[in-house]
């Protein structure tokens, strides 16, 4: 079959990498890809939320499925757009409707599901630019530090976690009043802290039954010992050495099954991924956040882990079959280390020609922000590349990736030396 995965990264080139080695996938287009998913798809330049011209490219080039790796076009409506589209209606849209992905397109949202299906998570309360009053009057009423959420997405930026009670409350009204982010803080979520191990959960789901992912653990901060400014992702490991079966057992009883048939009592259609941040309060889990996709960098390491075939995985979901699906995966460690232009996550430049990459070997290069130029792959974002490994051990993986971005580079080149510091 001809299949489009739309999005650019490093999580979209795992995915591509990986449905490329299917007998079930004829041509592989990608819209709009990199330069590391040209190599092994077609790339084609339609943006991920221009529903016309991704209609245009399936009707042609006969598309029979469609994979969406961001959250952006699930949030807009993509599954909704095929649905009522008379001539794209039978083509199956790997991700949730837009209700759905309103999971993670209002953190309100998210927090109102979560308590009306039981599922632990922090205490809460939503306010607007009307109610910024009674939001200070709600703050003074909880211990710091103080969490300010902003209800819509706001690019990963949208979370402000702060100590003095009177800062939280400016920052609460310029949030709402003065639209700090935009739309996306019209309204804002206050949430309890909570003191734990942030940990995520990755589980598929065809709207009826399940699968958990192997676990992953990223590392957010720019700079060594988890400091500095958070980015998109620095690196990731999985398994995550620390999550058992008496603590995944409870994230499954908990958490994942009264999600999924939560949503199913809801009449919510959701034929994709569910990720779940959470946080381990002594050995409790509480849900912090749902992603209707996959995450960025532990894509990177949970799909080299699977053994199964992800296009037949992916017809499972769509054919709400997941349940007859034998899922098998890797029992090595997966590891990845992320290459970023200097400067990141603020000011960069971009176009830096890229070296080394024919080194390379016993790693797998995921591209996220580069392009080809003139026949060289130059950079072209802030997370430029992600360099993934096998090992019997995350420090044996660990030792491969290390070994593979010494070979590689290009000016201002960055990566933190110290993914899974916290592990061992
Ligand atoms: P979110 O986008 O909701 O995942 O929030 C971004 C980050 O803020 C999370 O990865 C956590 O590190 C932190 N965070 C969010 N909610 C809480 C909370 N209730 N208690 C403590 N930390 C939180």
């Amino acid at each position: 079959m001809n299949i489009l995965l739309l999005g650019s990264g490093g999580r979209e080139h795992a995915f591509a990498w990986k449905m490329v080695q299917s007998p079930l996938c004829d041509t592989l287009f990608m819209a709009p890809g990199n330069a590391g998913t040209a190599e092994i798809a077609t790339n084609v330049a339609i943006a991920v939320t221009d529903f016309d011209a991704i209609k245009a490219l399936v009707i042609k080039e006969n598309i029979e499925m469609v994979v969406v790796g961001p959250e952006d076009p699930l949030v807009k409506g993509i599954y909704d757009f095929f649905l009522n589209d008379e001539n794209l209606k039978n083509i199956p849209v790997i991700g949730p409707s837009k209700i759905g992905a309103t999971l993670e397109g209002s953190k309100e949202f998210a927090k109102e599901f979560l308590v009306k299906h039981n599922i632990p998570t922090a205490a809460y309360d939503s306010f607007t630019a009307e109610t910024v009053e009674k939001g200070c009057d709600f703050l003074a009423t909880l211990q710091p530090p103080y969490v300010l959420k902003a209800d819509g997405l706001a690019a990963g930026k949208g979370v402000l976690i702060i100590q003095d009670l009177e800062e939280a409350k400016a920052e609460l009204r310029n949030m709402l009043v003065g639209q700090k982010f935009g739309a996306a803080s019209a309204k804002v979520v206050i949430e309890e802290f909570l003191d734990g191990i942030e940990l995520s959960c990755f589980v598929l789901t065809d709207g009826k039954s399940y699968k958990i992912l192997p676990t992953a653990k990223d590392y957010k901060r720019i700079g060594e010992g988890d400091t500095g400014l958070n980015t998109g992702g620095m690196g990731a490991v999985s398994p995550v050495p620390y999550v058992d079966a008496v603590l995944m057992e409870k994230i499954e009883t908990r958490i994942v099954k009264p999600t999924i048939d939560g949503l199913q009592k809801d009449g919510i259609p959701y034929k994709g991924f569910v990720f779940i941040g959470l946080i381990n309060v002594n050995n409790e889990p509480l849900v912090i956040e749902y992603n209707v996709r996959m995450g960025d960098p532990e894509t990177e390491v949970v799909i080299p882990r699977l053994e199964s075939d992800l296009v037949e995985l992916f017809l499972a979901v769509a054919n709400e079959k997941l349940d007859e699906f034998e899922l098998k995966i890797d029992p090595r460690s997966a590891t990845t280390v992320m290459l970023v232009s200097g400067g990141y996550p603020e000011d960069f430049e971009k176009g830096k020609v890229i070296s080394g990459l024919e080194k390379v070997e016993n790693s797998i290069v995921f591209h996220a922000g580069t392009k080809l130029d003139n026949g060289n792959v130059v950079t072209n974002g802030g997370r430029v590349m992600a360099i993934t490994s096998y090992g019997d051990s995350f420090q044996e993986a660990l030792a491969q990736s290390y070994k593979n971005v010494a070979e590689i580079s290009w000016e201002n080149v960055y990566f933190r030396k110290d993914i899974g510091f916290d592990l061992v």
